[in-house]
C-alpha cells in the first residue's frame, strides 16, 4: 500500500501533476457542510449553556444500555448460529471493534449535533415546513408517524448514498466489509451521517416541531438497526416482511445486489421502489465486500495494523479516482 502511494508521488512529481488534481474536491465540501452543521449546533447549545447537557442526553440516546445489551447479545448468538464461522478474532471483527470505538468517541457526539444543526438550520429558516395542523393530534399517532417518515427519509437518503459519487465514497465503506457480523453496524465514515441527518430532520421539524421524541423510541430505533448487520441467517419469518431482518440487509452488502434492500428499519420503503428482495432460509449464505477492493481492507495480505488501516479507510474518500 505504501509502496503504492510512493509509486503515486513518484510519477505525480514527474508529470508535473499539481497536488490539489490529487484530491476529490466534493468530499471535502461535504465536510465544510458538516462543520458548518457543527458550528451551528455548537453556538446555539452554548447561547442557550445546554451543550453539556443534550451532549450526555445523546450519548445516553445513542450509548444506551440496551443498545450495548443487543451488541453483546447478538455476539453470543453469532457464536451459536453464525451464518458464516470464523474466529472471535477475525479481521474484520477487530477492524469493526475499532470503528465501534471510533463511534462511542467521535461518532456518537458528532449525531448528536448533526441533529441539532440540522434542527437549528432547518427549523429556523423553513417555518413553512411546520404543520401547524398536527400540533393538536394525540401523541399515539403523530410519534410512529413521525417516527415512519424518519424511517422513509433514511431510505431516501440511503438511495443517494449509492447513486450520488460523492456521497458513495463515504458509504463504500460501510460495504467494504467481508466479513459482516454486528459491530458492522459502527463501521461507517463520521461524514456518511450528515446527508441523513439533514434529511430526517425534516418530518421532524414538519410533524412535531415543539415535541420531542422520547428518547428510548430513539434508541429501540438505533437496535433494530444495529441487529441488522449480524452474521446470523435470521429472517425473522412473517416480521421480515416488514422489519430488516440480518439475512434482508446481507442481501445489500453483496457485491452485485446494491441497489436491493436499501430499508434501514422498514422495508416498506423498499417494497414501493420495487427494490425489495426477501431472502428464504434456504438460501445459500451470500458473501459481502467490494468487487476490485476500492477501500483499502484489513482482508488484504498486505494491510497493515488495524488502526494505520483505520486512518486509510478514513482518508480514503478525500483522494480522487484515476
Ligand atoms: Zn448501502
Ligand atoms: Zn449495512
Amino acid at each position: 500500500m505504501f509502496a503504492e502511494q510512493v509509486q503515486v508521488q513518484v510519477r505525480a512529481a514527474a508529470t508535473g501533476e499539481r497536488w490539489w488534481r490529487r484530491l476529490c474536491l466534493a468530499s471535502f465540501v461535504l465536510a465544510g457542510i458538516t462543520a458548518l452543521l457543527v458550528w451551528v449546533a455548537v453556538a446555539e447549545l452554548l447561547r442557550q449553556g445546554h451543550l453539556g447537557a443534550v451532549l450526555s442526553a445523546g450519548r445516553a440516546e445513542l450509548a444506551a444500555p440496551l443498545l450495548v445489551a443487543l451488541v453483546v447479545g447478538t455476539g453470543i448468538c453469532e457464536r451459536i448460529w453464525p451464518a458464516e464461522r470464523r474466529p472471535v478474532l477475525a479481521r474484520g471483527h477487530v477492524q469493526d471493534a475499532c470503528f465501534l470505538a471510533l463511534h462511542a468517541i467521535v461518532v456518537i457526539p458528532l449525531m448528536t449535533l448533526l441533529s441539532v444543526g440540522a434542527a437549528t438550520l432547518i427549523g429556523g429558516h423553513a417555518h413553512w415546513l411546520q404543520l401547524r395542523a398536527t400540533e393538536q393530534w394525540p401523541g399515539w399517532l403523530l410519534v410512529p408517524l413521525t417516527i415512519v417518515a424518519m424511517d422513509g427519509a433514511n431510505w431516501l437518503a440511503h438511495y443517494a448514498d449509492h447513486r450520488l459519487g460523492p456521497l458513495w465514497r463515504f458509504h463504500a465503506l460501510h460495504h467494504s466489509q467481508e466479513e459482516l457480523s454486528v459491530l458492522t453496524s459502527f463501521r461507517a465514515h463520521p461524514l456518511m451521517h450528515t446527508a441523513g441527518f439533514l434529511l430526517a430532520t425534516i418530518p421532524v421539524v414538519a410533524l412535531m416541531p415543539a415535541r420531542p421524541i422520547a428518547p428510548v423510541l430513539i434508541t429501540i430505533y438505533v437496535c433494530i438497526g444495529t441487529l441488522q448487520h449480524a452474521n446470523l441467517r435470521w429472517t425473522f419469518g412473517p416480521v421480515g416482511r416488514v422489519l430488516v431482518s440480518p439475512a434482508y440487509h446481507r442481501l445489500h452488502h453483496a457485491p452485485d445486489i446494491q441497489d436491493a434492500n436499501l430499508g434501514v428499519v422498514l422495508t416498506i420503503w423498499d417494497m414501493l421502489a420495487g427494490r425489495a428482495r426477501f431472502p428464504s432460509r434456504a438460501d445459500s449464505v451470500n458473501r459481502t465486500g467490494l468487487d476490485g477492493r476500492p477501500v483499502p481492507v484489513e482482508q488484504e495480505a498486505s494491510a497493515g495494523p488495524a488502526l494505520l488501516l483505520v486512518a486509510g479507510q478514513l482518508a480514503e474518500p478525500f483522494r480522487a479516482r484515476s
